[in-house]
């Protein structure tokens, strides 16, 4: 990105009066979102700050990730996955979906452009998006930027004294990288959990630091998606109820997980997701390497010793290799988006799913639902409608200059 002295030369050289919306990300929900326009006839410009489509698939994610949940609840809306692909399909099948997603309805993000600022101009009445190159003028915003924008790094007293790579997941993608290793992975989501999986496939030595308690759920059930099955026993019975059912399920199949380190929240799994986003791990066999030991589970780290090595808050230290971060991800709205306070400090619309999905003076999000795809999807239907009803009765929204 150029100095702000140079992008400030540079829009005032080229503003552009957009036709129809500005989105503002090329992911999922960003391409989701412009294919719902342009069934309604709604033209729209995605503004991209990486140089592809699903950028965090493609270039923040592990070699061996499947999608976590069956293939039916992570389609986009009006183009269903190719009939041959798995239950679970790899991430480079999603990623060859998404691109013929594109290709099927004429996307064509501009890429390499990073919005540094938005914000409603009061006196031409459109919003302002500001990327390195250039300004673009808009009646509508669109905000698809995600809940995954930027990594979360933890603060580990000492980091800076540990004499091996640390990393987050994000650069992750094999464990063959860190063959034979000892490695500490901070953080035990379905990442953290994946990760460890991973390590152990090539003979590495993973300790995982459990510091929160957490659901660990079976994927599947009989064969049957432990999702698919909480999703629809939701639409006959309380959420309480069935989050007693899936911990009952879990006990039965995976024993108490308590007994291995990993503590379960107070509030059920569905309960805790809607409330905080935090998402169940659903095991696809990291626990049983829990279970045999070739999976350490370490409570938290207190700091990286002088010598660089790890100190836990139970005070065994110990000697790694390489540090992964598998510490998730956050908003990054906060620090593009003026002017408005449709969002909370961390980025996510205060209005919870199902009506986060549009703000005042045309300002609207995809993708914030703490529901995957299954929550874009709607974001998008709704928001295509919307605009779509606006651009009919409007004269013809803005021609482009
Ligand atoms: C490891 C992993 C596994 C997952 N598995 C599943 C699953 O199985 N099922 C499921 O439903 N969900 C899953 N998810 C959640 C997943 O992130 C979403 O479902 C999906 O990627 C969300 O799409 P999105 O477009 O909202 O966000 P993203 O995919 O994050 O796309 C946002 C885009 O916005 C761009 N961007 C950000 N800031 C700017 C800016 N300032 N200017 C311009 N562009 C910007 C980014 O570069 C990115 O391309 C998984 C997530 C992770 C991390």
């Amino acid at each position: 990105m150029g100095s702000p002295r140079h992008e400030q030369d540079a829009t005032k050289a080229n503003p552009q009066f957009v036709n129809g919306p500005v989105i503002v990300g090329a992911g999922p929900s960003g391409l989701a979102v412009a294919a719902c326009l342009q069934q309604h006839g709604v033209p729209s410009l995605i503004l991209e700050r990486s140089d592809c489509i699903a950028s965090l698939w493609q270039q923040k994610t592990y070699d061996r990730l499947k999608l976590h949940l069956p293939k039916h609840f992570c389609q986009l809306p009006l183009l269903t996955f190719p009939p041959d692909f798995p239950k679970y399909p790899t991430k480079y099948q999603f990623i060859s979906y998404m691109e013929s997603y594109a290709k099927h309805f004429s996307i064509g993000p501009r890429f390499k452009q990073s919005v540094s600022r938005a914000e409603y101009d009061f006196v031409t009445g459109l919003w302002r998006v500001q990327t390195q190159d250039s300004l673009y003028y808009s009646r509508w915003l669109i905000v698809a930027t995600g809940e995954n924008a930027e990594p979360v790094i933890p603060e580990i007293p000492g980091i800076e004294r540990f004499p091996g790579p640390v990393i987050h997941t994000s650069v992750y993608k094999s464990g063959s990288e860190f063959r034979n290793q000892r490695v500490l992975i901070v953080g035990c989501g379905n990442s953290g959990m994946e990760v460890s999986l991973d390590l152990c496939r090539h003979n590495a030595s993973p300790h995982m630091v459990v510091r929160n308690s957490v659901h660990v759920l079976p994927r599947e059930v009989f064969g049957l998606s432990t999702f698919a099955i909480a999703m629809e026993l939701l639409k006959w019975l309380p959420l309480k109820l069935v989050d007693k059912l899936l911990l009952l399920v879990a006990n039965v199949t995976l024993g108490n997980t308590e007994r291995l380190g990993l503590r379960r929240p107070k509030t059920g799994p569905i309960e805790l997701k809607n409330a905080t986003g935090k998402t169940p791990v659903l095991d696809v066999g990291a626990l049983s390497h829990i279970k045999s030991g070739r999976i350490k589970v370490m409570e938290g780290v207190r700091e990286i010793t002088r010598t660089g090595s790890a100190k836990f808050m139970d005070g065994q230290e110990k000697e790694f290799d390489s540090i992964i971060l598998a510490t998730g991800y956050k908003s990054n709205v906060p620090t593009w988006l003026k002017g408005t306070d449709f969002f909370t400090e961390i980025g996510m619309p205060k209005a919870p799913f199902p009506n986060g999905w549009k703000g005042e003076k045309g300002l609207y999000a995809v993708g914030f639902t703490r529901k995957g795809i299954l929550g874009t999807s709607s974001d998008a239907v709704n928001i295509a409608r919307d605009i779509a009803d606006q651009w009919r009765t409007s004269t013809n929204g803005w021609k482009s200059s």
